[in-house]
């Protein structure tokens, strides 16, 4: 039975923390603001980058009208920013250990890996090229598709069906990530969570938001498709 290996980038395919990332945001706050909007305090790991611009709009004291309409402009310049900075092999370095040994061995056992990120579709896209790792996740939902994070599963998973032609049933249906706000939305969503420890995140907080799949990294790939294969013959 194929899988849908569905990856966090942050934290979980690379390393968190991208400062062009961040800059592209708020150039594009700065831009289609007229004036620098902080993004100081917001708690940002594992949030969609349409919540992290919402919310620093909403802090900067715009109304709600305004701040929709701004939306669209704002994530679209976030990723046109970024692409601009941001060029192939950037961060082959960031990738974390086991990622590059993993990722075809998921495809060679039959199984589809792709993202689930808040990273807006061109940030993802720019960011998995910078990584060398886009040929290897063909596919995605991303933070400018959806509203919370729970909701990009559904996405995922459509997108696989028009794309491969392949129903996987929500059991089969795994999310990796780093933060408690990915095991909320597999826990939301229906689909399974492996936890890892790459990010900011410790094990004892991954485990209260409710994992109980929890590994360091994604070193030992032996282990990573075991546990992939025990968490989907789970009910
Ligand atoms: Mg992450």
């Amino acid at each position: 039975m194929p899988l849908l290996v569905l990856f966090d980038i942050d934290g979980t395919l690379l390393r968190g923390g991208d400062p062009a990332h961040a800059e592209a945001m708020r150039r594009a706050l700065r831009e289609c603001v007229g004036e620098p909007v902080a993004l100081d305090g917001i708690p940002l790991a594992g949030m969609l980058d349409r919540q992290i611009a919402r919310l620093a709009l909403q802090r900067h004291g715009l109304d709600t009208n305004l701040i929709e309409r701004l939306l669209p402009a704002i994530l679209q310049q976030t990723g046109r920013y970024y692409a601009e900075r941001i060029r192939r092999g950037d961060r082959r370095s960031w990738v974390l250990p086991g990622v590059r040994d993993l990722l075809p061995q998921l495809w060679q056992h039959g199984h589809l890996a792709g993202v689930l990120t808040g990273n807006t579709e061109l940030v993802a896209r720019t960011k998995l090229a910078a990584a060398d790792l886009d040929q290897l996740l063909p596919f995605g939902a991303y933070g400018d598709q959806a509203e919370e994070r729970h909701l990009l599963v559904a996405q995922a998973r459509f997108t696989v069906k028009i794309r491969y032609g392949q129903d996987i049933p929500l059991t089969q249906t795994i999310l990796v990530g780093d933060t408690p706000r990915d095991v909320a939305a597999a826990l939301e969503s229906g689909a399974k969570i492996l936890a890892v420890t790459t990010g900011r995140f410790g094990p004892d907080e991954l485990r209260t938001a409710g994992a109980s799949a929890i590994l360091p990294d994604l070193a030992d790939v032996d282990r990573v498709l075991a546990t992939l294969q025990e968490l989907a013959a789970r009910p």
